[in-house]
């Protein structure tokens, strides 16, 4: 028989689960209301993308690595471009490294196509060229972070795993108001727990779209357009009248600066020299010219002969009779300062070269052909190019790294940083003009 005081306690815990449950739903409800608002935004105003026409998880991987760092735009032709080189993971496995760079070229950030190349060569071997349909077989490919994992997971196999961006991190951080600087751990840990929370899992590919869409049109950094949000009603930022006070990112250091000296060293047949850089370094597999950074006290000519020396294995001398013909030969302009500058400059390297006399395996020019400024996402360069002339030896890279002795014709066959490619196209301007 139970007592009043039982029947009291077993109501008074009927009316606790009821008031759970209830707030349950109503947390449900307000999870889910932004979240159907969104959902329909996405489908009436969606951007027609190339890599939203397809489920194959080949492509949408290819588009999501691209997109990395990149804008839109930038990558469309890209993404079509390299499709149609390489349609399938076999394609991309069997392809050699250069093509690939050859395609990516331009589009920065070269580790991400050295990754794609090793990658599309484990899903060969391993998976027989199916792409894995599991978020940690995807996650463990090179190249591959949380980011692409839940991309690719999510929009070509309907898996539930939300995706962090710049521009989902932007609406979270307005929509929650989150305070703090985007750059801590903690932070980041609160946006992705928060991206989590308003996941959709039954269309999991359209949620995390349709939120890095919303960033990318609509939330914008300077202009968010609050008028036309689907989750204005639901917006902690807006209702502060403070969007643009989120996220709070702290100011980045301030990026180092680098003077860079190259030699574009001809042969006696009109070839150039090029360098492929190590596959592990920074643009790692491009071809360059040889040449390096400027350290203190240098000017950028002594940083092009002490390079040629340590990289090539080349003295820089002074030559009078040779230089004189190689005015004439090369139509670019030596002349006697040339002479008198590498007398002045090098005398003493010279005499340190232990032939007693002159050595000169190579002329190099007094003054740089051309100057390119160029920012990268850690630092800023100047690259300075030299003309220069082989007259003896034979150039050798220190660790191995190949050489090529081109036609000024070919250079546009090889992959080249952005600022060398530039130089490049100076030289074959310049080589028209003097043919
Ligand atoms: S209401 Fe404004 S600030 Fe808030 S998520 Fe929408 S666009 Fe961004």
């Amino acid at each position: 028989m139970r007592t009043d005081k039982q029947r009291d306690r077993e109501v008074s815990d009927l009316n606790i689960d009821k008031q759970i449950e209830r707030k349950r739903t109503e947390a449900a409800t307000d999870r889910q209301q932004p979240v159907e608002k969104l959902l329909d935004w996405y489908d009436r105003n969606r951007r027609d993308l190339p890599w939203r026409r397809t489920k194959d998880p080949y492509s949408i991987w290819i588009s999501e690595v691209m997109l990395q760092q990149t804008r839109v735009d930038q990558v469309i032709p890209y993404y079509e471009r390299f499709l149609q080189a390489f349609p399938d993971v076999t394609s991309l496995a069997t392809a050699d490294l250069d093509s690939v760079l050859r395609i990516w070229e331009g589009l920065g950030y070269y580790s991400r196509a050295r990754n794609l190349h090793r990658a599309a060569g484990i899903i060969a071997d391993k998976y027989q060229g199916r792409f894995p349909k599991n978020f940690h077989d995807i996650l463990a490919l090179p190249g591959i972070g949380p980011y692409t994992a839940a991309a690719v997971a999510s929009i070509a196999f309907n898996l539930p795993h939300s995706v962090v961006d710049g521009n989902v991190t932007r609406v979270v951080c307005r929509l929650y108001a989150i305070e703090g600087d985007i750059r801590t751990r903690k932070v980041q840990k609160e946006v992705e727990k928060q991206a989590a929370g308003l996941l959709d899992t039954r269309r999991p590919g359209d949620f995390n779209q349709a939120m890095m869409e919303l960033g990318a049109t609509i939330c914008t950094p300077a202009a968010p357009v609050c008028t036309r949000c689907p989750l204005s009603d639901h917006c902690r930022a807006l209702k502060q009248g403070e969007a643009l006070r989120y996220p709070f990112k702290s100011p980045a250091a301030k990026r180092p600066h680098f003077r860079i000296a190259v030699a574009v060293i001809r042969d006696d047949r009109d070839r150039i020299l090029i360098a492929r850089r190590q596959e592990k370094a920074m643009l790692g597999g491009l071809w360059e010219f040889p040449g390096g950074k400027q350290e203190p006290g240098e000017t950028l000519r002594q940083t092009v002969v002490r390079e040629l020396r340590e990289e090539l294995g080349l003295e820089v001398g002074l030559d009078m009779n040779m230089s004189a013909d190689v005015v004439k030969d090369v139509g670019v302009e030596l002349g006697s300062d040339v002479v008198m500058d590498a007398g002045m400059e090098l005398g003493a390297d010279v005499s340190a070269g232990g032939s007693g006399g002159v050595v000169s395996d190579v002329i190099v020019e007094s003054e740089p052909f051309e100057t390119i400024h160029h920012a990268y996402s850690h630092f800023t360069i100047e690259l300075n190019a030299f003309w220069a002339v082989l007259q003896a030896g034979e150039p050798k890279t220190r660790n191995g790294e190949p050489l090529r002795w081109v036609t000024a014709g070919q250079l546009a066959e090889f992959a080249f940083p952005k600022a060398n490619r530039k130089i490049t196209q100076t030289i074959v301007k310049q080589m028209n003009r003097t043919a």
